[in-house]
């Protein structure tokens, strides 16, 4: 068997093509779309993403502006960026790139935003939506694994899902998206005991490890499944993800590259969320 790959790149096209069309839909209803972003500090790979999401924006005509505050700006200075766009009319989606330096509190700055406009979908009022089922604005990364399952008609109701990682970027809302639509879920991370033992089990696995040295090679897959990986890991130049591509690839039936198999996914889905977001501040049903 060789697997097919599942091609972020193509998907997230089409996804641009389709939010595309509703910009122009908004702008005829008089709503300019907008996101703003937050940058503290200088980390390079930050720069890159955020200059990714920038370029994307401007490919689909959701204006964007970032707002660059120096390394040791302190948190009151912070809130205080975000309490003026939460008041700006003009601006619907809010994102705060992190990780933020190491003296500003994470869990605070999400906190102080408009759940309305957290396009990153992070804040506990979106956390708690999701958790109950509802969705409001879902997490990039989650939200595009699903739709790339979609996209390649993966059958997700009744599966069985295992996701190796917690966090609330990833592991924790991709859990209830897939839990949402039926799937049975399990998550594992660091202190799972026997690891290939429970993956092996999955018609579904996701990994987000994001260590090069922890290697997810055929042992830790069923034949016949389907693998996502999420993983972007440095090595050498290059980026990899957690998965030995070509070994795995012989035994599933659908795999995610890396580069080029989430990565696109979550830039494409922070357009979506940016659309939504400007269309329930205007009251506007897409
Ligand atoms: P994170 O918070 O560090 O999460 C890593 C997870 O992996 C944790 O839950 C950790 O368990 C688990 N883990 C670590 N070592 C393990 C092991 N040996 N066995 C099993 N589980 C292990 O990182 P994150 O922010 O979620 O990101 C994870 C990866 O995804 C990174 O490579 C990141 O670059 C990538 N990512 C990609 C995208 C994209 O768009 N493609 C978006 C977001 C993140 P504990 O909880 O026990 O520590």
């Amino acid at each position: 068997m060789t697997a097919t790959v599942m091609d972020g790149k193509l998907v997230a096209a089409e996804v641009k093509q389709e939010v595309s069309g509703r910009v122009k839909h908004l702008q005829q209803q008089g709503v300019w779309p907008w996101l703003s972003t937050v940058l503290v500090g200088d980390d390079p790979a930050s720069e890159t993403y955020l200059r990714a999401k920038h370029k994307a924006c401007e490919e689909v005509g959701i204006k964007s502006e970032n707002h660059h505050l120096p390394s040791d700006s302190p948190q009151d200075k912070l809130e205080a960026l975000i309490d003026r766009l939460n008041h700006d009319d003009r601006v619907h989606g809010i994102l705060v790139q992190l990780p933020l330096p190491k003296h500003l509190e994470e869990d605070r700055t999400i906190d102080r935003l408009d759940p309305d406009k957290d396009v990153d979908g992070l804040h506990p009022v979106n956390v708690g939506k999701l958790a109950s089922g509802t969705e409001g604005l879902v997490p990039c990364t989650p939200k595009g694994v699903v739709r790339l399952l979609q996209h390649y008609k993966v059958q997700i109701a009744g599966s069985k899902a295992t996701i190796v990682n917690r966090s609330n970027l990833v592991g924790r809302p991709l859990a209830m998206l897939l839990l949402n639509r039926d799937a049975t879920v399990t998550i594992c991370h660091s202190k799972t005991k026997e690891l290939a033992n429970i993956t092996r089990e999955a018609d579904i696995l996701v990994t987000a490890i994001g260590r090069p040295e922890v290697r997810i090679g055929p042992s830790y897959v069923k034949h016949g499944s389907t693998v996502v990986d999420v993983a972007i890991n440095r090595v050498d130049g290059k980026l990899r993800g957690d998965i030995d591509f070509e070994p795995v690839s012989k035994i599933v039936q659908y795999i995610t590259p890396v580069p080029g198999g989430v990565g696109p996914m979550t830039v494409a889905m922070l357009l979506e969320n940016t659309i939504q977001a400007a269309a329930i501040h205007a009251g506007i049903r897409l």
